[in-house]
């Protein structure tokens, strides 16, 4: 039995008639006939433009909205963002091209991640995408790129934190990391950012993923700010731009619950009017992924088989960890957890019974939901695993024993 997982938030929020789970309108069920396959993603449009209008009401006026394109990548979902948020932030040269085909314009677009390739660099100097710096050799290389192409390189700095975001699902910064150029020799590489004569842009500062604590988001924007106040002492031009990450989480497992985004926005109003007093025309922006795209989504799979072992039911799916390594456990989950499940034609409603959905891979490790009470499904019903729409399709090895790949549609 895992009540926990019924009073799971996201249950509470779904769109049901007649006890169906319904997507952008459409049942899972019409919605499985019109995509032609199971397995396969869907992604409510409106629920991502609900999401974004939801954080453009709490955050100031001034505060640019980036989407980062890793959370999902589906062309589809960064069109209809590009109609929703004022930036994208990209991590390699296929998520560059898949945000300038939405046109998008290139000043919009960012691009970071350690090791870049020097393709990568060229076609981001090309395009005029403003660069994440995040090594000494990097800004070298990047120098070079813009040398080679006879165009002035757009230029930020990526600054790995003196400090960490704390309680996140992911730390990514503070002690010695991959990303950024840490904060003690950044007044360095600013130095000689300006002798190379590239475009200052700014700063980037990203300390965390997945964070549903805002006592810990506001320490952490707090510290970005005094952080950038002390960096941009030695910039070798005014910062246009300060991006201050993001790190808004969202529920996945029982027990977590909604973060409270308006105290965030309170504390950013506070720290947008200081920076301006400090910085002057910065353009401060946000960064989200997972936050604007992750409760949009369902990844829905279909019982093959029901079958009993020593008095334990598994329900064999045609879906797995091999579509949805996250809700497999093994993307970075410490100890595994459950992600939302249900039985789209009886959500809240009808015989329930505790099962282990499974998918078709010969190891264990091919686990979607560990002894989950949800709606009775019978072989040839649905099963949907909520909280999908980000670090799902992208996210997972689909190449893993060979069975066919999973569709994604946005509806
Ligand atoms: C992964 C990543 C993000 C997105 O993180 P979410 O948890 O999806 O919001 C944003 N910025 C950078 C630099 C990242 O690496």
């Amino acid at each position: 039995m895992n009540r926990a997982a019924m009073s799971h938030p996201a249950l509470s929020r779904l769109a049901v008639e007649d006890d169906e789970l319904l997507l952008g309108g459409r049942t899972l069920t019409a919605l499985a006939e019109q995509v032609g396959q199971t397995p396969f993603y869907a992604y409510d449009r409106d629920a991502i433009t609900r999401r974004v209008d939801a954080v453009r009401a709490t955050i100031p006026r001034e505060v640019s909205l980036h989407y980062a394109v890793k959370a999902n990548p589906m062309p589809a979902v960064v069109d209809h963002c590009a109609t929703l948020v004022d930036g994208f932030d990209v991590a390699s040269l296929g998520e560059m091209r898949t945000a300038l085909d939405t046109g998008m314009p290139a000043e919009e677009i960012s691009i970071a991640g350690p090791g870049k390739r020097r393709e990568e660099l060229r076609a981001a100097v090309a395009a005029g995408v403003t660069v994440n710096v995040e090594s000494p050799g990097e800004l070298e290389r990047l120098a070079e790129a813009g040398e080679a192409a006879g165009r002035r390189p757009r230029a930020a700095v990526r600054v790995n934190p003196d400090f960490e975001l704390k309680s996140s699902g992911m730390k990514m910064s503070g002690g010695p990391k991959q990303f950024g150029i840490d904060a003690e020799e950044v007044p360095g590489v600013l130095g000689r950012l300006g002798e190379l004569g590239l475009h200052f842009r700014g700063l980037h500062i990203f300390s965390g993923s997945q964070n549903l604590s805002v006592a810990s988001l506001v320490e952490a924007q707090n510290a970005t700010f005094d952080l950038a106040y002390r960096l941009a002492e030695d910039a070798p031009a005014p910062l246009e731009m300060l991006n201050i990450g993001g790190g808004f989480g969202i529920p996945y497992f029982p027990g977590e619950e909604p973060l409270d985004i308006a105290a965030c926005g309170e504390n950013l109003e506070r720290r947008v009017e200081e920076c301006r007093d400090r910085l002057g025309a910065v353009e401060v922006m946000l960064e989200l992924g997972r936050y604007l795209v992750g409760e949009a989504g369902v990844y829905a799979c279909r019982v093959l088989d029901r079958k009993v072992s020593r008095g334990h039911t598994f329900l064999v799916t045609d879906g797995g960890l091999h579509h949805h390594l996250a809700a497999s456990g093994n993307f970075g989950q410490v100890i595994r957890k459950n992600y939302p499940v249900v039985t789209p034609r009886r959500v809240h409603d009808g015989p329930r019974e505790t099962v282990s959905v499974v998918g078709p891979l010969c190891t264990p490790l091919d686990l979607l939901a560990d002894r989950v009470e949800m709606g009775r499904a019978e072989e040839g019903d649905l099963v949907a695993v909520l909280q999908s729409g980000a670090y799902g399709y992208s996210a997972s090895p689909h190449r893993f024993l060979g069975h066919p790949p999973p569709e994604e549609v946005l509806v």
